[in-house]
């Protein structure tokens, strides 16, 4: 293989969240592995992230993507990530620290969920940024993309 070829691969790698998107519409199963957070908290943090983007949905005429049910995909709360992270998602789940914005980390996992990759224009609001900001919650070009890829 060739080093341009290469170099292609490696590139088209920034957008390799959408092979690890969910089956959608996606049911989430919250659970708690940290201390100082109720089960009963965590739920709501995961349902107000869900509704967040289940709104955009509707608004943009899809169905509501996001539910809550114990046989569902896990959202874990733990305590501790390593390696500077805050959050992350695989094919099977998401893990979220115990932080006080895990509900916009939890915003920005449910659209790799949906398939989004970051969106690396600074320029442009958006919870896809690699380091979410606290304010910056699901913006329209955000929902605009994520129905593109999936709206039933
Ligand atoms: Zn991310």
């Amino acid at each position: 293989m060739n080093k341009i070829i290469l170099l292609a691969l490696l590139a088209a790698c920034s957008s390799c969240y959408l092979s690890n998107q969910w089956d959608l519409p996606a049911k989430l199963n919250p659970v708690v592995q940290a201390d100082g957070v109720t089960q009963e908290m965590w739920e709501e943090d995961v349902q107000l992230a869900a509704n967040v983007w289940n709104e955009w949905y509707l608004a943009l005429g899809c169905q509501p993507i996001f539910s809550l049910s114990p046989d569902g995909y896990p959202v874990y709360l733990v305590e501790d990530l390593g390696e500077d992270r805050a959050a992350d998602m695989d094919f099977d789940d998401i893990r979220v620290e115990v932080l006080s914005h895990r509900r916009i980390m939890l915003q920005h996992e449910l659209g790799h969920a949906i398939g989004l990759g970051h969106n690396d224009n600074l320029d442009e609001p958006s919870i896809m940024w690699r380091k979410p900001k606290p304010t910056i919650g699901v913006q329209l070009v955000d929902a605009q993309r994520a129905v593109e890829i999936y709206c039933e």
